[in-house]
Formats: structure tokens, C-alpha cells, sequence
């Protein structure tokens, strides 16, 4: 019987195989009672599947497998964590000895103890992360059971086959990946969850949160995994398979086309140069700028430097960080963003963030001023490694003169302690500001002839000017980079900075969005920064594109406010031969 499925698309491409099922450790686990004679060794035996679950994830640290994405090392060390820590390797012990039970029952008791205060968590980022405690527990539970620990060893590819799991843990998808499956198919996972960003940094089709899917399909069933729509499809007719494999062909012939344009130069048809830049997380990603022919980095997260620990970075680990990535880029721009915590990236080191509205909260630039010290650390850090290539200093979320004022202020101060300690820096690194509050886009010359650039962050511009969490699944639908108040913000805030002559980038999700670059391009944008990823085929638009041939297009565009009208202009725009 043919059927299909519609869960949330987090890796691109298209695949065509057959259903292998992950056969997970169940957590139905018995309950028995153990005489107290024997209570010692059941604690015992408790340490040693800890102990077995621990030397594992050590060794995959020590041996990262090849094409493992950046993030990979954090996961495991996150799962490393979960694991050393009291609630999860002390408390089930202390269970076993006043229950008189098995160690597998103690466990269970204290994993639905800590599911629950994860479910009882607002912000979703943080509410997901109760699955890594599940993988964990799992994991032992399997230690427990004597089966064999080895990750997916007993799952064997033959390069044609598609994962089919009810959850998966980066872990395990790494050594999945090295068994070639060809796509990830799961019931749990959502668009921030690790194992969506592992797959879209391996470059697997994947699609998650299809609910029943591990129910649904049996082993050996074809199956179509579209990872661009979400949608897969379970024993398709021979109609609709021919159909894929057409498809799916076209998109390996488009990606190496696209592969091929990696050191053209972006100009449009009219002799007009395009900046193309990268946004990266960690220094990690260079690799992947590199590949993408980027010509810099126009925004350098680093938040995510203070992800996934429990200390905060000193100055020193933050220097070697930024050195390296201004290092690597050899001359290339680097516009290095100061911390952008809370909302969606709360961090364990500032609990403050952590209030019932967290993106109208103490975030970004107001948590950095909330805390000079750790601030001027970072400030210095940067200043620091500004004279190993070409740095530029960004700061998020701004949306008063006076917190513009407040952080010049501590950026001088943090250059006069490097003169007087004798540290060199440059003088004259440049510094911008992030356009992502309406107010800053709407007020604009609050920020002009203070700052040297202007960097507009589309993702919290929307988030802010549809009254839209951009993290909340159920409002996802509302969530529109087309609405004409976002357009006209975006319209406004390059045309205002332009005329004032100073540059202005976009960098959130629009300026990697093929469908948005003729519009941004029209807008007068001519500094795009994105994922790498994206990058190739945002080229392939701008290389067949004339601008003056935007302009009357662009004029209607503005001027239209029902959406269904505003969004069929964009597409013919995108249609022409211009
Ligand atoms: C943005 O808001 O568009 C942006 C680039 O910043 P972030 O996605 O990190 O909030
Ligand atoms: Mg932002």
C-alpha cells in the first residue's frame, strides 16, 4: 500500500531506498526486587555500564569520524556531561539502595523524574534537550541488558538504504553515516534539535518529527525521501518513482553546476560586483566557507563558543578562537558578532536570561551591558586578535542610542587597558551594529555616524515585526520574510544607509534564500552573508541578473499590500530574463 508522510524538512536533496529500522533499546524495563545481601552488587553493576557507556563516548571523541560536523565533538561531550553528572550516575545508585530494586528500575525512576522538569521548561531549545538525556539513559539501559554497546554496529548500509528511527542521537548518526545510509528518517526531532543539525551539516536528506513513521513502515519497504518538501512517501507507484528519479537526478546535475561556480567572481549582467560572505559558528566552519568560494565572514556567531559547558570562556581561549578564524581567512573580512545569548540560545553560565518572555528579555547587547566584565573580556579578545587579519566587530540586537554609547564606551575602555598592559591591537577596527529591532530600522539615524557599517538580522527583524517566536512550531505558518512591513523595513534601512554612505549587509536566513535575492538585489543590497551552503546557487541567481531591469518591479513591489499579489510579483520577478 503507498502512502506518505509530512514531518519538517531539516537537510536538503532527494532520496530513493529501502526502509532499514533502527531497533532501539526499549525503555520498558522490569521492575524486581533485590535481596539487600546483593544491593552492593547491583550498584556495582550499575557503575560498570556507566563506566562501559563512558569509555565509548570517550573513544568516539578521541577518534572523530571523518566529515563529522563541528557540532559533533559538543554532542558528545554534552552526552559525556549528562552522563558524569550526580542526577543521572549518583541518584540511581542511592535508588537501588533504599528501594531494595535493579538498576535498570532506579534508572527509569530518575530518567521520567528528569523528563518531566524538562517538559516543565518554556523555552523549546532547552525543553528538546530531554532527549539527549533519554539517548543517554538508553544507551546504559543497553550496557545493562549486556548487548553489545557498539553504536549501530549491527545496522549495516548497502549504500542504497534509508534509517528509519524512532529518535536518533548525533552519535549514532555519525556512524550511520559511515555505513551509507543515504537518509535519515525519524518520529522525534524538530527544527532546532541536534540531530537536525547534524543532518544538515553531513548533507543527508532528513526529515523528522513524522510522529508514526517507525510504526508505519516495515523493513525492506521503498521509500521516497523528499528533504526538500518534508514529505516522504512509502511504496510509491511506479508513476510517482519515475517522476523522483527524474527529480532527483536533476538536483545532482544542478549541484554540480553549481559546484563549478566556486571561483566566479559575482557580478551581475550589468558589471555590478556582489559581495557574497558566510556566516559560520565556530572556527571549525572555515573549512566549509573555504569550499564555498565566500569571499569573508559576515558574521561570526560567537555565542556558540559559550555553548554546551559550564564555565565561560576566558580571554585567552576567546583570542586563540578569533586568531584563528582572522588567521585562516588571511586578509578577508571577519566581522566577529559579541555574545548574542537568551531567547533560543540561553546558556547555562547566565541563568539570568532565562525569564518568562526571553526574546523581549535580557538578550544580546542588554545581557553584554547587564555584565561589563564578561563583556570587556570578549571586547578585548577581540580587539586582540584584530591585528591577525581583517576584523571587524558587530553588535546584536541594538535598539538605543544609549546602549550604542554604553558599548563604544566599554570598547574604549578595553583599549585603553591593552595600551597600558603594552598588548597590541588595530586602532581603527572597524565596528557595526545589527539592524534586528523595528525601532533601530525605523530609527535609523540614531545609529548612523556612529557606527561603520550596518549588518540587517532579517531573522529577528520578522521574529520582531510580526510579533512571531521564531522558535514556536505552532506560529511557524505566520512567520513571513514576505510581509510588506518586513519588505518595507529591509527596503528602508538599505536605501537609508546607503544614501548616508555607509555599507549595510544582510545576514539573516533572506540573504541565502534564492527566492529573495533578486528582491534584496533590487532593494540595492550588494553584500549578501549566509550559510555557505546556499551560497552557489544565490551566485547562480545574481550572474543573471541585470539591475537597472529590477527597477520598475521593485517599485510595484513596494507599493502592494495583499500578500497573494505581493508574492506572485516576486515570483514573475524571478522569472524573467533579466
Ligand atoms: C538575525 O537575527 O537575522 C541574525 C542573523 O542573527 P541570529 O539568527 O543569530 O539571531
Ligand atoms: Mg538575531
Amino acid at each position: 500500500m503507498s502512502f506518505s508522510m509530512h514531518g519538517i524538512a531539516v537537510a536538503q536533496g532527494i532520496a530513493i531506498g529501502r526502509a532499514h529500522l533502527f531497533l532501539q533499546t526499549s525503555l520498558e524495563v522490569t521492575h524486581y526486587a533485590v535481596p539487600a545481601e546483593h544491593l552492593e552488587a547491583e550498584i556495582q553493576r550499575f557503575d560498570r555500564a556507566v563506566s562501559t557507556v563512558r569509555d565509548e563516548l570517550q573513544e568516539l571523541e578521541k577518534h572523530v569520524p571523518a566529515g563529522a560536523p563541528p557540532e559533533f565533538a559538543a554532542f558528545l561531550q554534552l552526552h559525556l556531561m549528562i552522563l558524569n553528572d550526580e542526577t543521572l550516575s549518583g541518584i540511581p545508585r542511592r535508588l537501588i539502595l533504599q528501594q531494595g530494586c535493579n538498576a535498570e528500575w532506579a534508572l527509569k525512576q530518575q530518567m521520567d523524574s528528569l523528563i518531566s522538569q524538562f517538559e516543565a521548561i518554556e523555552d523549546s531549545y532547552l525543553r528538546e534537550r530531554k532527549e539527549d538525556v533519554v539517548q543517554v539513559v538508553e544507551r546504559v539501559l543497553k550496557a545493562l541488558s549486556g548487548q553489545p554497546t557498539t553504536l549501530a554496529a549491527d545496522h549495516k548500509a548497502d549504500g542504497e538504504s534509508i534509517l528509519v528511527a524512532h529518535d536518533l542521537s548525533p552519535a549514532d548518526m555519525m556512524v550511520f553515516k559511515q555505513h551509507a545510509f543515504q537518509a535519515f528518517v525519524t518520529d522525534m526531532g524538530g527544527a532546532t534539535s541536534h540531530m537536525a543539525i547534524v543532518a544538515r551539516s553531513l548533507g543527508i536528506p532528513s526529515v523528522v518529527a513524522l510522529h508514526h513513521a517507525w510504526a508505519m513502515i516495515r523493513e525492506g519497504e521503498l521509500i521516497i525521501v523528499d528533504g526538500m518538501a518534508g514529505v516522504i512517501i512509502v511504496n510509491p507507484d511506479p508513476l510517482i518513482l519515475s517522476e523522483y528519479r527524474l527529480r532527483q537526478e536533476q538536483w545532482h546535475i544542478e549541484r554540480q553546476k553549481l559546484k563549478r561556480l566556486r571561483t566566479t567572481r559575482p557580478t551581475t549582467l550589468d558589471g555590478t560586483d556582489i559581495s557574497l560572505l558566510a556566516n559560520i559558528e565556530l572556527p571549525e566552519d572555515v573549512d566549509g566557507v573555504k569550499k564555498s568560494g565566500a569571499t569573508g565572514i559576515g558574521l561570526y556567531r560567537s555565542e556558540f563558543l559559550f555553548m554546551n559547558r559550564s564555565d565561560l570562556p576566558g580571554e585567552e581561549e576567546q583570542f586563540n578562537a578569533y586568531r584563528r578564524v582572522a588567521e585562516q581567512l588571511r586578509g578577508q573580512v571577519v566581522t566577529i558578532r559579541t555574545l548574542d545569548i537568551g531567547a533560543d540560545k540561553p546558556i547555562e553560565q547566565a541563568p539570568k536570561v532565562h525569564t518568562l518572555n526571553p526574546a523581549l528579555g535580557l538578550r544580546a547587547i542588554r545581557y553584554c551591558l547587564s555584565e561589563p566584565r564578561l563583556f570587556l573580556t570578549q571586547l578585548r579578545a577581540i580587539l586582540r586578535a584584530s591585528r591577525f587579519g581583517n576584523v571587524h566587530l558587530l553588535l546584536p540586537m541594538l535598539s538605543t542610542g544609549t546602549e550604542l554609547t554604553q558599548a563604544l564606551a566599554l570598547l574604549e575602555q578595553a583599549k585603553t587597558e591593552l595600551r597600558l598592559e603594552g598588548i597590541p591591537f588595530r586602532e581603527d577596527m572597524p565596528v557595526g551594529g545589527m539592524i534586528e529591532v523595528p525601532a533601530a530600522a525605523l530609527a535609523l539615524p540614531i545609529f548612523i555616524g556612529k557606527l561603520d557599517f550596518l549588518s540587517i538580522g532579517t531573522n529577528d527583524l520578522i521574529q520582531y515585526t510580526l510579533a512571531i517566536d521564531r522558535a514556536d512550531d505552532s506560529v511557524a505558518h505566520l512567520y513571513n520574510p514576505m510581509h510588506p512591513a518586513v519588505l518595507y523595513l529591509v527596503a528602508n534601512t538599505i536605501r537609508t544607509a546607503q544614501k548616508a554612505g555607509i555599507p549595510v549587509a544582510v545576514c539573516g536566513e533572506m540573504a541565502g534564500n534564492p527566492a529573495l535575492t533578486r528582491l534584496l538585489l533590487g532593494f540595492g543590497l550588494r553584500e549578501f552573508s549566509m550559510h555557505p551552503a546556499h551560497l552557489p546557487e544565490v551566485k547562480q541567481i545574481i550572474l543573471k541578473t541585470s539591475l537597472p531591469d529590477l527597477k520598475p518591479w521593485i517599485r510595484k513591489i513596494l507599493q502592494t499590500y495583499d500578500t497573494e499579489r505581493l508574492e506572485s510579483l516576486v515570483l514573475r520577478l524571478n522569472q524573467q530574463n533579466c
